[in-house]
């Protein structure tokens, strides 16, 4: 089962997709991640990526439809895979469908979750990550044990530079511009299933789990 996951940021994508991993053994392919790893490692895509990713703005489609490519074809997925941040534009979601003839795959789900925009200046800015592991916090939804400190490998918790309050407004935006169609898009295709994200960690995934297992 390959599944979308789509939704402004800070909507959830990465703690719901945390969950999907550990109950179905799916891989989660988050582009920020991939980014982020490329970025600390001071590869050419890392050093390419950086500008865009600080301001707020989307890496160029291309350079983000080859890093997916590489990535799926380069990797197994024995129980299939998460897309968490990708397709963030109509150009990658078209790239998206001629990517899955060639390599030979399905998209089963597209899980969009649905919450108000005034939620997410809160969730984005309480956010913290781990820097060792990748896993995410929130400092008053989903605190640490122990105040900056990772629960699961005990790596730190930082929080990320993008998410300072101007980049966080760009990042809105960019969502708003370029990525909202994709619910028209993913609608009249029939594939686009909405889920209520602004409720309990815990509820938003018992709803995921509803749609995954009436497919
Ligand atoms: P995304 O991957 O969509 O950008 P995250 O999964 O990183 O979003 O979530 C953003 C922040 O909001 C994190 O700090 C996370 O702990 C918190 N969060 C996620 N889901 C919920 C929820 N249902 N209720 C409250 N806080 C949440
Ligand atoms: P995220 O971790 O999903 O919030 O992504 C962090 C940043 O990485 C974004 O603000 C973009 O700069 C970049 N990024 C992640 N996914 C994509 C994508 N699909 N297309 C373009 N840029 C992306």
């Amino acid at each position: 089962m390959n599944i979308i996951l789509m939704g402004p940021p800070g909507a959830g994508k990465g703690t719901q997709a945390a969950r999907l991993v550990e109950k179905y053994g799916l891989v989660q392919i988050s582009t920020g991640d991939l980014f982020r790893k490329a970025l600390r490692e001071q590869t050419p895509l890392g050093v390419t990526a950086q500008g865009f990713m600080q301001k707020g703005l989307l890496v160029p489609d291309e350079v983000t439809i080859q890093m997916v490519k590489e990535y799926i074809s380069e990797n197994t997925f024995e129980n299939g895979f998460i897309l968490d941040g990708f397709p963030r534009s109509i150009q990658q979601a078209d790239e998206l469908v001629n990517m899955a003839e060639e390599l030979n795959f399905t998209i089963d789900a597209v899980i969009n979750l649905d919450i108000p925009t005034d939620k997410l200046i809160a969730r984005l800015s309480g956010r913290r990550t781990c820097k060792q592991c990748g896993s995410t916090f929130h400092i008053v939804y989903n605190p640490p044990k122990t105040e900056g400190i990772c629960d699961n490998c005990g790596g730190e918790l930082y929080q990320r530079e993008d998410e300072s309050e101007e980049a966080v407004q760009v990042r809105l935006n960019t969502y708003d511009e370029q990525t909202k169609p994709l619910i028209d898009y993913y609608t009249v295709k029939g594939q686009l299933i909405n889920v209520d994200g602004d409720q309990s960690m815990d509820d938003v995934f018992k709803d995921i789990e509803k749609c995954l297992e009436e497919k």
